[in-house]
């Protein structure tokens, strides 16, 4: 499998296929909505949007409710939030 990211009008592909290669796409992802803000991935048929929660609505990830102060990850059909490690598992 692998991990499609698309950011601004660039983007690559990342291998998800082991928990190392998947650990790598979660911290890019972080790191990405860090510096530049929303990004898509798509994982198989799953589009994640990631977006960057702003300090005046905070957002807890939806399976482990950890608080979500860089990338909160949500597909285009549900309005359930994860963190990069529930949505990326
Ligand atoms: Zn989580």
């Amino acid at each position: 499998m692998t991990a499609h990211v698309t950011f601004g009008n660039g983007g690559f592909v990342l291998p998800d296929g082991t928990p190392y290669e998947r650990q790598i796409v979660q911290d890019y992802v972080v790191d990405q909505a860090r510096h530049t803000g929303n990004l898509r991935i798509r994982v198989g048929r799953t589009l994640w949007m990631v977006e960057r929660p702003s300090d005046d609505r905070p957002v807890v990830c939806a399976r482990c409710r950890r608080p979500l102060k860089v990338a909160a990850l949500h597909t285009s059909g549900s309005e359930a939030t994860y963190c990069a490690a529930c949505a990326l598992h």
